[in-house]
């Protein structure tokens, strides 16, 4: 993409000029310019890349690093120097290229996956009346997440009542949740492909419904311990171990998953967004 003129309507945008150069302060930057020479357009190579136009370049690579381990978003501002809003306009914008590298990093295990496991994690937006949930894909042998997505769940058990006096109707979106996440992972997956969840009655009519030749095996639930967040079980042997495992590091990491906290997902793309960059981080960063 580097040095075409960025004019859309230019009749040959590859025949371009040097023409000078800047000096970017904000990185200590020597920056090329160009000249098209057919339309006269001038730019520089700063104007393809994916961080044109930002005041805090410097700080992108740190901030994904705090924000997968599980530093909050207004105290990763503080550590960094920058202002909340800072923090809060480069979360889309870090997701968007960490979701770009996940997909081309999964690429190179198409149709090599053959042990999967799924798990769905519960936490919340704002409140416990309000339920999200995340369901979650992870490569049994390589312990790599293949697909994270977030749905609304209305709430259940005792609050079930209580929520719709205080909040109203809550759609339950987990059926489309599942579609997006298994569109996702039958790509990248072996026909033949094994594999494990628990109990959950969704599970069994999505697996065959979109792995048809696969093997499903599922496990009953057991209960959790509470140094994994209650996604470690208390069992000597947990068939689900890898998926329960990722969850508790989901839950330790990314930090408005933790359990009983103050920090909660007011806005569930956001949570997405903070999802797909833990899942760059651990896939390629901590896995590697
Ligand atoms: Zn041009």
């Amino acid at each position: 993409m580097k040095n075409i003129c960025p004019n859309t309507s230019c009749a040959c945008p590859t025949h371009i000029l040097r023409d000078g150069h800047f000096y970017r302060r904000e990185d200590s930057k020597l920056i090329q310019r160009y000249r098209c020479k057919t339309c006269g357009t001038r730019f520089s190579s700063a104007t393809h890349s994916p961080t044109y136009r930002q005041k805090k370049r410097r700080v992108n690579s740190s901030l994904l690093k705090l924000l997968s381990s599980g530093v909050s978003m207004r105290r990763s501002a503080i550590i960094l120097g920058i202002h909340r809003r800072t923090v809060e306009r480069k979360l889309p914008f870090l997701a968007n290229r960490c979701r770009k590298l996940n997909q081309r990093h999964l690429q190179k295990f198409k149709g090599r996956v053959f042990n999967i496991q799924i798990d769905d994690l519960i936490t919340k937006e704002n409140s416990k009346l309000k339920p999200l949930s995340v369901s979650i894909a992870v490569d049994e042998d390589r312990r790599l997440i293949l697909a994270l997505e977030v749905s609304r769940i209305p709430a259940f058990g005792h609050l079930a009542h209580l929520a719709v006096k205080k909040y109203g109707f809550r759609k339950d979106e987990h059926g489309e949740g599942l579609t997006r996440l298994f569109e996702k992972i039958t790509p990248i997956v072996s026909p033949e492909v094994r594999v494990k969840s628990d109990e959950h009655q969704r599970y069994p009519s999505y697996v065959s419904g979109y792995l048809p030749k696969s093997k499903h095996e599922t496990f009953k639930s057991e209960r959790g311990c509470i140094a994994g967040q209650g996604e470690l079980k208390k069992v000597g042997f947990d068939p689900l171990f890898v998926v329960n495992h990722t969850c508790a590091l989901l839950r330790a990491n990314v930090n408005r998953l933790i359990r009983k906290t103050w920090c909660t997902t007011k806005d569930r793309s956001k949570l997405k967004d903070h999802l797909d960059i833990f899942m760059y981080f651990y896939n390629q960063q901590l896995m590697r």
